[in-house]
């Protein structure tokens, strides 16, 4: 029974280039797929790796829907390879393999401050329309600075609000060290990723930082999280192996099947963090489809990023305190692959 396939790659001006440890973000990159059955069921994935991650790219993503052809069967799309992984998700998603949902109340959503001084007056009016948790971007600045802002954004949380500090792999031993022990007192949910080497750095490098980090976790009250160190399921496998004891946070649409992964984190009460990959609506409707299948202990989610694009149906839902089941079944993917066009 062949299916037919299509698929669109995409280019986007982000309506305001993002800003990351690997400099500025202008455009975001990927490839949505449609997918019809032969009884005319019609279904839509996204694949859009990070342009920074290695191995997978948008170009390999292009040229293997290339090869795939308009007809294709499910052994062909089993045989996509691994290495592929946002692919392979993308098609599972549009031939419908999606896990059940159970619970579909909705989910806090976590508020995205800006770096630095920025953070300060923007965090009183986000409170006020709601929200409780707020991520701020820190390892930008001068880290003197940075404490001090620290500071003024805890005085400035609402009752029960919470802090989550990112600071994308910017520091050093020491330098983690002194911001976990600043910490400490303060309500700051978690520090995630406060160092990092990627793979191209070599093994040692690597496993420095990976000891590194589970001593930091390990020798403070408050939890860290790996963000950057999880960008596969198998950095997923490594994680669960060496007992991890911090926040996972996850982004679904990067991480290719992660069915045994997600049962493993379970398994153990791990803390999860589900986030959005700046993806279009279409990648938006199946990751947050993942993010309220998991039914361990629940966080703000990280999918506090839309509007990301000019154009309105390819935005996932706008950032607001609570993002409710309604909200992603809303999300209209046929519009996104129309809009393309
Ligand atoms: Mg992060």
């Amino acid at each position: 029974m062949t299916h037919r396939l299509s698929y669109r790659r995409y280019a986007l001006e982000f309506r305001v280039p993002v800003r990351t440890a690997h400099g500025i973000w202008p455009v975001r990159e990927g490839v949505l797929v449609r997918l019809e059955t032969p009884g005319g069921d019609v279904g839509y994935g996204e694949a859009a790796p990070l342009p920074w991650a290695a191995g997978e790219t948008v170009d390999a993503i292009e040229a293997a829907c290339r090869r795939l052809g308009e007809e294709v069967d499910p052994a062909m799309l089993a045989a996509v390879p691994a290495e592929l992984g946002c692919l392979r998700l993308a098609l599972q998603t549009a031939g419908g393999q999606l896990p059940e949902v159970q619970a579909t109340s909705a989910r806090p959503v976590a508020a995205l401050l800006p770096a630095g001084r920025a953070a300060l007056p923007l965090l009183g009016p986000k409170a006020e329309a709601g929200f409780r948790v707020f991520k701020w971007k820190v390892g930008v600045g001068e880290v003197q600075e940075e404490l001090g802002w620290l500071d003024e954004l805890c005085a400035r949380l609402p009752t029960g609000g919470k802090l989550r500090l990112d600071a994308n792999g910017a520091w050093d031993r020491r330098t983690a060290e002194r911001w976990l022990d600043r910490c400490a007192e303060r309500p700051v949910e978690f520090v995630e990723q406060p160092c990092f080497a990627a793979a191209s750095e070599g093994a040692t490098a690597q496993q420095k930082v990976e000891d590194m980090l589970l001593g930091l976790a390990g020798d403070y009250p408050t939890p860290v999280a790996l963000d950057e160190s999880v960008q596969s399921d198998r950095d997923l496998a490594r994680w669960l192996a060496a007992g991890w004891p911090g926040f996972y946070v996850l982004k679904p649409g990067l991480m290719g099947d992660m069915t045994g992964g997600l049962a493993a984190l379970r398994k153990v009460g791990a803390r999860v963090v589900f986030s959005s990959a700046l993806e279009t609506a279409v990648g938006a409707r199946s990751a947050l489809h993942r993010a309220f299948a998991w039914d361990g202990e629940i966080h703000a989610l990280g999918f506090g990023v839309w509007p990301l694009f000019a154009e309105a149906a390819l935005n996932g839902p706008t950032a607001t305190p609570f993002i409710r089941w309604q909200d992603v079944t809303a999300l209209d993917p046929e519009a996104a692959w129309n809009a393309l066009s």
